[in-house]
């Protein structure tokens, strides 16, 4: 039939649907759909012989000419899931990690969003302006049903529900409209929200709300991100401020003025589990503004994340604190993107995609015109490199707060240690009398060790063998708790051998220590201390690890022992003493980063003693005392750590200095891995000579987990782009091996 109107095509949309779509594909928009259809909302389309739900992704879209396109089957609801920049990031996403669109919608979108849950909305009536009292006096007479509305809402601290009202009050929908019209009420559309604002965060560790007023450096640097706000251009900041600088309270002030300019705000943490205390803070200190805040963690049910997802989504909204998934929040108005701690390897999501949060909210600040802020005290060299090379703003706080001191390092050379410590072996001489101190003085004291259970290895004189895992390439670790032998790689368990299992010899000995044996030996030394002990093995409830911390912000423990779950971000004030009982072992992974970690960690878990009004004392023991991130962490020396560590890096092309692309096979034949991985290589350089600078395949330093056995492949590259443009291709062709499974980590943070 000729079109009469003039409109030779139809609308085409580009759809991205889930089941299979590792791209957009192009549809027909149905007439009725004209006019509505927005990027983001989810729709039905015909793929293959099946119907798949999807993200409308492009609207309009170019027609493709002469090609007979299916049309969408269906809109599924009104309320968009994705905001358009979220789109062209999920894009980007899939060019720069080498991945399909519908697995960067996998992570992107809550599980129920993409089965098409749809929201319960409600139309919601408010006062804006109320009638004088003369003319609200008129209004009884002449038309009663809308004053007695009026009314009503002026009783009401939140909107009302319109059903609600017209069922309750027998208000109909003219009088409804009478008042809108003449803009003293407004409806809004709201979702019914099952989580909650206040969910289970905002107990245990709750923290005080009052605001501070705002330091110089504090100042300066929210003046330097309030112009990058004000410019309505994208620019990204480094915050290095020390640690108890008060870097909270700038991000605060600067969501603030987002929010009370009607826009949004994304804060990213490294976990929310584990910093609790940053959760009520921003919490509390946004309270004021009736903002409300989304807390964005794990223990989310699948209907809470939809909710939350769809009032973000509509607006109502306009916070959301999370880890690294939080960064795809479909907040409309976004202007702010916050990464607390940026340097934390967690923002690295370990499985396809494996995007890193960091890297993403800068992209996504860029392609909205946003600030982009990142905070820390111990900046990743990627991050320092940009910001001393101008790409990022620097903003400094080189000081703590109210010129409070920086904690006093205590290196201990523990090789001497050993030769005149009698009896225990684990506690220095120096860290133990600090410790006794704490206790006369009613002071708290932090003990870190960042290896759980209580022997680190089964070792067998006759034989000579570590015992190892049945299934990993790694030795068991003694659990005292209940006498297991356990894998921290698989979780494998047995009861912990007596003889050795390789040559029966009954001389096998415990070796090595965990928190478990620190416990012992500090209840050996010091009978009455209040200990609590805080790793993955004790914090099994999700509850527990707040209340523990509550506890002892309130005095009812003396020490907390635990692993890296207490080194971020907790700030209490009667703490003078924290120990770090090895300090060696984060230098010893088999990770080029093995420095720039051991330098973060030093700092990070210094960075807790102190920070009230009395001065804290860090007490580090190690065999490597003369150690680079062990000096500079001991002068707080972050940018001449960085100086040299940088150095180090470009010696050997590392990161930052160029893009470190890590490629994984893994199979259960170790020879077949092997042949796979050799053939690989030679067939990309053969076809791709001088693409990269390539390293391997040697073994994984994880050799084998699970009965996995694992290679990788280095590639060393300037351009991610370029590079994956010629890898990809030909992996699709080559790599087909059923049996050997490969992984492309772009940026790799774990080299394990
Ligand atoms: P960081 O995140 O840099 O380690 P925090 O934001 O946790 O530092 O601040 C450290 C402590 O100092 C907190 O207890 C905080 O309440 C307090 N604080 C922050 N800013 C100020 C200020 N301007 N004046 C006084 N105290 C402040
Ligand atoms: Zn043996
Ligand atoms: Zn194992």
């Amino acid at each position: 039939m000729p079109d009469l109107f003039g409109e030779t095509e139809p609308g085409v949309a580009e759809v991205v649907p889930f089941d299979g779509g590792a791209r957009a594909y192009s549809y027909s928009v149905p007439a009725a759909l004209k006019d509505t259809l927005q990027v983001g909302q989810l729709v039905r389309v015909p793929l293959g012989g099946r119907v798949s739900l999807g993200v409308v992704w492009k609207y309009p879209a170019e027609p493709l000419v002469g090609t007979k396109l299916r049309s969408i089957v269906v809109l599924e609801h009104e309320q968009p899931v994705m905001t358009p920049d979220c789109c062209k990031l999920a894009e980007w996403m899939a060019g720069y990690y080498g991945c399909g669109l519908n697995s960067v919608l996998e992570t992107v979108l809550p599980a129920a969003v993409r089965k098409g849950v749809r929201p319960v909305l409600r139309r919601m009536l408010s006062l804006i302006t109320p009638p004088e009292a003369e003319a609200l006096a008129k209004m009884r007479r002449k038309a009663p049903r809308q004053a007695q509305l009026i009314d009503f809402l002026s009783a009401q601290a939140e909107p009302a529900d319109r059903a609600k009202i017209a069922a309750d009050l027998g208000i109909g929908p003219s009088a409804v409209a009478a008042l809108i019209a003449a803009g003293m009420i407004k409806e809004v559309t709201s979702v019914q929200w099952r989580v909650a604002y206040d969910d289970p965060f905002s107990e245990g560790e709750t923290v005080a709300a009052a605001g501070h007023i705002l330091n110089p450096e504090q100042l300066a640097a929210v003046a330097s991100v309030t112009e990058t706000l004000d410019s309505k251009a994208f620019r990204a900041h480094l915050l290095h401020g020390v640690t108890g600088s008060g870097k909270t309270e700038v991000y605060v002030a600067l969501i603030r003025k987002v929010i009370a300019e009607g826009g949004s705000a994304i804060f990213l943490v490294p976990e929310v589990a584990l910093t609790p205390q940053t959760v009520g803070r921003l919490r509390s200190r946004l309270a004021d503004l009736g903002a409300k805040v989304v807390v964005w963690h794990s223990h989310l049910s699948a209907g809470e994340r939809f909710d939350a997802w769809m009032a973000m989504s509509l607006g109502q909204a306009r916070v959301v604190v999370g880890a690294r998934s939080a960064v795809f929040a479909p907040l409309p108005n976004l202007r702010l993107i916050v990464v607390d701690e940026e340097h934390e390897p967690s923002f690295k999501q370990g499985e396809t995609p494996m995007y890193h949060g960091r890297d993403v909210a800068v992209m996504r600040a860029s392609l909205l015109g946003a600030a982009c802020v990142l905070g820390s005290a111990t900046p990743s060299l990627e991050t320092w490199k940009n910001a001393t090379a101008d790409r990022y703003v620097l903003n400094t706080m080189p000081k703590r707060v109210d010129d409070r001191p920086m904690p006093a390092f205590r290196i201990i050379d523990m090789r001497r240690e050993i030769l005149h410590s009698k009896g225990q072996h684990i506690l220095s001489r120096e860290l133990v009398e600090g410790i006794r101190e704490r206790l006369q003085k009613r002071e708290q004291s932090i003990l870190f060790l960042n290896r759980r259970g209580h022997s680190r290895s089964l070792v067998c004189p006759d034989c000579g063998e570590a015992v190892q895992c049945a299934r990993c390439s790694v030795s068991l670790t003694l659990h005292r708790t209940n006498d297991t032998a356990r894998c921290h790689l698989c979780n494998h368990q047995e009861r912990a051998p007596v003889v050795c299992p390789q040559c029966r010899s009954p001389k096998v000995r415990w070796k090595g220590y965990g928190t478990q044996k620190v416990e012992e030996t500090i209840a050996q030394l010091f009978p009455r201390a209040k200990v609590a002990r805080i790793d993955a093995d004790t914090m099994g409830k999700k509850d527990l690890f707040r209340q523990v911390l509550s506890d002892f912000r309130a005095g009812k423990y003396d020490m907390l022992l635990g692993t890296q779950m207490i080194a971020k971000g907790l700030d209490f004030p009667r703490v003078t003493l924290v120990g770090i009982i090895d300090a060696d072992l984060s230098l010893q992974l088999p990770d080029f980063r093995a420095a720039e970690r051991t330098f973060q960690l030093l700092t990070q878990v210094a960075g807790r003693a102190g920070r009230g009004q009395l001065e804290g004392v860090v007490v580090v023991q190690s065999f490597q005392p003369a150690s680079d991130p062990i000096q500079f962490a001991k002068r707080m020396d972050f940018q001449g750590f960085a100086a040299a560590e940088l150095g180090k890096r470009s010696e050997f092309g590392y990161p930052p200095e160029r893009h470190l692309i890590r490629h994984i096979f893994r199979g259960r034949n170790a020879e077949k891995v092997h042949f796979v991985a050799e053939a690989w290589v030679k067939e990309l350089e053969r076809l791709h000579p001088g693409v990269a600078e390539i390293r391997g395949p040697a073994p994984c330093p994880f050799e084998k987990i699970q009965d996995q056995h694992r290679l990788h492949i280095w590639y060393l590259v300037s351009g991610v782009k370029t590079f994956l443009g010629a890898l990809l291709p030909l992996r699709a062709k080559f790599l087909r091996e059923e049996d050997v499974i490969d992984v492309i980590d772009v940026d790799a943070q774990d080299c394990a």
